[in-house]
């Protein structure tokens, strides 16, 4: 019998964290402790001239099912993998948002033997991040009925056309759609809102594009809250809110440093979705990461088509990164969920069913190509996985010209990693990837677009509702076509219909409408009927997690 990611996390011995910073040459100084095993680290550390040279890694993967596909668990069992064989790295990723670890998926700290800690404290609250981005987003919301209330809307802002909603870390589908301001002329004025999750505030996503925190104020003020009556922009620094929203987030933009399981260093700063939001931690991790070791493990949230495609296009562009590798994680499961064989069953061997499901994979290697990027496959083994499975697997990468390589740091930690380790050195010092972003933000916004989703999703046409089409008429009067897009869409299908599982071609996507993040700077083209807001399960994780009188908890996962 396997034991619990807790229990396995449990077991093992922390280092102080001073001990963990040294091995990146931070001075104990310099660190802003949270507790014994976590701290903050000063953007002083990032060092543009010391980042020239460092290899950086993205893991992405293959259409997941519904549990993940173990991108979190391989970034961070390659981190151990390379620091085995003597290549100084660290592993960068996100931090989790209540919502998943409430809902269906749970934790977001790796998994098995491959797992950041203190994991309870990294999946819940962590160093408070979230709750600061929270507080900044919703601070802006306050301040802007505040001003139709108590200044008379001199801003002359149609209350019709306010796009700033609320947010809550929670998967909340009771808050979706909401009128607030009822109750009389002393509550406010009346007007149709909701709440999105905190992972798609477009705060959580100006964090995690910004170069410092003068940088960070800046976007802050140029969100966009609503129109007036006029269809003009209203901004948030109309609303003097830029300063006090950055001086919530003094902390927040340091990112946070904490331990693998073995004991290498592991960066976790920022957390926005990958399906409706951008999907992976902030720049200023990246470059720390890149500052402080030689190989940075990134991972970008879901499969190639939504993390994958916005770490590439939008911020690899925005933080001039140029990523030297892109591994691919897959798993027999996955492969056999896009066969059609049911949740429960994935775990019976069935080499027909995994030959079923490759063209998934043959189309998340192609994207990675799309990109100029060497890709290098990380089958994540599985107790289940049959031998013959895992060959049918190997066999496929070689006739694709992909590298494979088997991880099982979930059950072995970063020696189960080795052989993957040396393949992904192998590629970042062949010099063979030569990183080129799909599109150039000069180009048009149905440009933009079309180009992601012929090229990465498969699709033979992009749809647009009138309303869509409304709003592309709009950007361009306001100067705002010539931002990046960052495509809200199911993780489930690269097309934007959760049944389409494998490799579907010829759908159309359809575009139905568009979020605005002038501030962040980009916008969201909807596709489909994905929700920025989610709900629980009819099983949330939640019912499982406890704590006892000596404040352990349990039921993490
Ligand atoms: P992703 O980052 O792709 O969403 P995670 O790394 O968070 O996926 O893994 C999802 C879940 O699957 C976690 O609960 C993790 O413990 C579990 N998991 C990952 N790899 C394995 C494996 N090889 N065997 C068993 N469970 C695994
Ligand atoms: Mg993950």
């Amino acid at each position: 019998m396997y034991r619990t990611d807790q229990e396995i996390a449990r077991a093992s011995k922390m280092h102080p964290i001073a001990q963990i910073a040294e091995k990146l040459g931070v001075l104990e100084g310099d660190l802003r402790p949270y507790g014994k095993y976590v701290a903050k680290l000063p953007l002083k550390l990032i060092d543009e001239e010391k980042i020239k040279g460092k290899k950086l890694i993205l893991v992405t993967a293959i259409t997941p099912t519904k549990a993940g596909e173990g991108k979190t668990t391989a970034s961070i069992g390659l981190a151990e993998g390379l620091n085995k064989i003597g290549v100084k790295t660290v592993v960068v990723i996100r931090e989790p948002s209540l919502g998943p670890v409430f809902g269906m998926k749970g934790g977001a700290a790796g998994g098995g033997y491959a797992q950041v800690l203190p994991m309870e404290s990294i999946n819940l609250h962590f160093t408070g991040d979230f709750a600061a981005v929270e507080k900044a987003h919703n601070l802006l919301a306050a301040l802007l009925d505040n001003h139709i209330h108590n200044q008379k809307n001199t801003l002359n802002i149609d209350p019709r056309k306010i796009v700033w909603k609320r947010v809550m870390d929670m998967n909340e589908r009771a808050l979706r759609d909401l009128v607030i301001g009822l109750g009389g002329p002393a509550q406010g004025v009346p007007r149709e809102s909701g709440f999105d999750i905190t992972a798609a505030s477009e705060v959580m996503a100006a964090l995690c594009l910004s170069k410092d925190l003068m940088d960070l104020k800046e976007k802050l003020g140029n969100i966009i809250v609503g129109f007036t009556y006029q269809d003009e922009p209203v901004r948030a620094n109309q609303l003097k809110a830029q300063g006090a929203m950055a001086a919530l987030l003094k902390h927040t933009i340091m990112p946070n440093l904490v331990q693998t399981i073995e004991g290498n260093p592991a960066i976790i700063h920022g957390g926005p979705f990958a399906n409706i939001a951008q999907g992976s931690n902030s720049i200023i991790a990246t470059k720390m990461g890149l500052s402080l070791a030689d190989y940075v493990v990134t991972e970008a949230g879901f499969a190639s088509d939504l993390g994958g495609e916005k770490f590439l296009n939008l911020k690899c562009q925005y933080g001039n990164l140029k990523p030297d590798v892109a591994v691919v994680v897959a798993t027999i499961r996955a492969l056999k969920s896009h066969a059609g064989i049911p949740f429960d069953e994935l775990k019976n061997p069935d080499p027909e069913a995994v030959k079923t499901g490759l063209p998934n994979l043959e189309k998340h290697i192609e994207n990675m190509k799309h990109f100029m990027l060497v890709p290098v496959v990380a089958i994540n083994r599985f107790a289940t996985d049959s031998e013959e499975e895992l060959q049918i697997v190997k066999d496929f990468c070689q006739s694709q010209g992909a590298k494979v390589a088997l991880c099982d740091a979930w059950e072995k930690g970063g020696e189960g990693a080795i052989d993957l380790a040396h393949e992904v050195k192998k590629a970042a010092e062949s010099g063979l990837s030569n990183f080129t972003p799909l599109y150039d933000f000069q180009w048009g916004i149905e440009q933009k677009i079309e180009s992601i989703a012929r090229k990465i999703y498969g699709a033979g046409d992009v749809e647009y509702s009138v309303k869509a089409k409304q709003q592309i008429r709009l950007f361009g009067k306001i100067g705002l076509d010539k931002l990046p897009v960052c495509i809200a869409k199911t993780q489930y299908s690269l097309s934007d219909d959760p049944k389409l599982i494998n490799k579907p071609s010829g759908f159309t996507i359809k575009i139905r409408e568009f979020d605005i993040a002038a501030g962040a700077g980009f916008i969201v083209p909807i596709a489909g009927t994905i929700m920025r807001m989610p709900g629980l399960p009819s099983k949330p994780a939640a019912e499982n997690i406890d704590i006892d009188a000596d404040g352990n908890i349990t039921g993490l996962f």
